[in-house]
């Protein structure tokens, strides 16, 4: 048995994308698969997108998009990330990326898109220049489409106020929470990752929003022992034993992605909720057992209703930045890829 499996279902995905073209009722889907398509495996969730109707994949640097490219010649690859240096300028030139524009500067010979800042305070233009022919879209984006809509309403009005006299050109602002809620945002494209996975932009059930989660994180038991009371488990002592209780060892940590402040969250041991127990180690974390369990018994880290959602909020965090995190060392976590 591996340490631990992840097991990205792209049927869950392509089903997510459909839920998507729904609910944009028109505008194109661009599905967003940097960081790895948030740790789910960019390469497996681009070609499935597409397949499924996404119009295009966005990324954030240029290896990233290139490595895309070699798999799919003709695919629309847009990047979203500053181009830092001339050399990967003509490797997106090259290679036909598209690229999101912040700076005064337009370069030539490749396909771009103009970000005005309408509101996010991050990259983008604060005014929008006359576009020249190398344009071909214009975009922003919005920092509160999952939390305050009417301030996303706002940043929608500055962009189509901005944008309106150029309606030839691609006029995307759309995250995944502003495609599923708000119908104003769509415009001609949106730019969709988070939901694709079948993760809630909102941090609630995902199943509200008709949505799949497509990640699954099993591990097993690899010890399992009773301590007595008084006796603690892990660094710090921070589970001391009042009554003789079972424990079982996860070896699944930190640096594989379990983040640390995770401990009080549940994790499936073969059919029950289990809480995590104990500091998280970089390599195993411990679950309080109801009774003894034997070694080998499956750990369910994520999915099969161990929602991101909430180990999220246990740990503080966004599901994002937990699924992206799951480590991707073969030498540690196992992958495999199913089309259910
Ligand atoms: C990451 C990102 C998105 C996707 O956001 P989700 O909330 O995951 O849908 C869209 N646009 C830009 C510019 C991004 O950086």
């Amino acid at each position: 048995m591996h340490r631990s499996e992840v097991t990205v279902d792209l049927g869950a995905v392509r089903r997510n994308v459909a839920t998507l073209l729904r609910a944009l009722g028109g505008a194109e889907l661009w599905a967003v698969v940097k960081a790895d398509a948030y740790g789910h495996g960019a390469r497996d969730v681009g070609v499935t997108a597409l397949d499924a109707g996404a119009h295009a994949l966005c990324v954030v640097t240029i290896p990233e998009a290139l490595e895309l490219r070699d798999e799919l010649p003709s695919a629309r690859i847009l990047c979203m990330g500053p181009v830092p240096t001339s050399r990967e300028l003509a490797e997106a030139r090259e290679a036909r990326i598209e690229l999101a524009i912040s700076g005064d500067e337009i370069p030539e010979g490749v396909a771009v898109h103009l970000k005005l800042d309408t509101g996010m305070g991050r990259y983008g233009l604060s005014e929008l220049p006359q576009p020249t022919r190398e344009v071909v879209g214009l975009m922003s984006h919005l920092a509160t489409a999952d939390t305050d809509p009417a301030f996303a309403r706002e940043q929608i009005d500055r962009f189509d106020e901005a944008t309106r006299e150029h309606a030839h050109l691609t006029r995307h602002i759309a995250n995944s929470a502003a495609a599923l809620r708000i119908p104003e945002a769509r415009f001609d494209a949106a730019r969709c990752g988070v939901a694709l996975y079948g993760l809630s932009p909102f941090g609630e059930d995902a199943a509200a929003d008709g949505l799949e989660p497509a990640l699954t994180w099993r591990s097993y038991l690899a010890q399992v022992r009773q301590l007595q009371p008084g006796a603690s488990t892990g660094y710090g002592r921070r589970f001391v034993a009042e009554r003789p209780t079972w424990i079982g060892l996860v070896p699944v940590g930190y640096a594989d992605g379990f983040r640390r402040d995770l401990t009080g969250t549940q994790v499936r041991v073969g059919g029950e909720l289990c809480r995590v127990v104990g500091t998280v180690s970089m390599d195993s974390f411990a679950v309080e057992l109801p009774a003894e369990r034997p070694i080998g018994t499956p750990v369910t880290i994520l999915g099969q209703g161990v929602a991101a959602e909430a180990h999220a909020r246990v740990a503080g965090t966004i599901n994002y930045e937990l699924v992206s995190r799951i480590s991707s060392d073969p030498r540690r976590t196992r992958r495999v890829v199913v089309d259910g």
